[in-house]
């Protein structure tokens, strides 16, 4: 089951919600959790957006970004 995250545009807070097949194809934003805001959106992991097979441990938060090149030495 993927797990998508999302940004509050007005709090600023991240937080992330488990989405299942179906609902992947629904565009509707879950409301922030802290100030109960609709205006959030969703952000895209950096394993989504990493092109080239890559997979950094972005479960871990390491310092490897979308920005990263072939000089990185984050390799795992
Ligand atoms: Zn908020």
């Amino acid at each position: 089951m993927p797990v998508y995250e999302y940004r509050c545009k007005q709090c600023g807070a991240r937080f992330e919600r488990r989405a299942s097949v179906h609902e992947h194809e629904e565009t509707k934003e879950p409301p922030c959790p802290q100030c109960g805001s609709g205006q959030t959106e969703r952000v895209w992991s950096r394993v989504a957006v990493l092109a080239g097979g890559r997979q950094p441990s972005s479960t871990q938060g390491g310092g490897c970004g979308p920005a990263c090149g072939p000089g990185c030495g984050n390799l795992a």
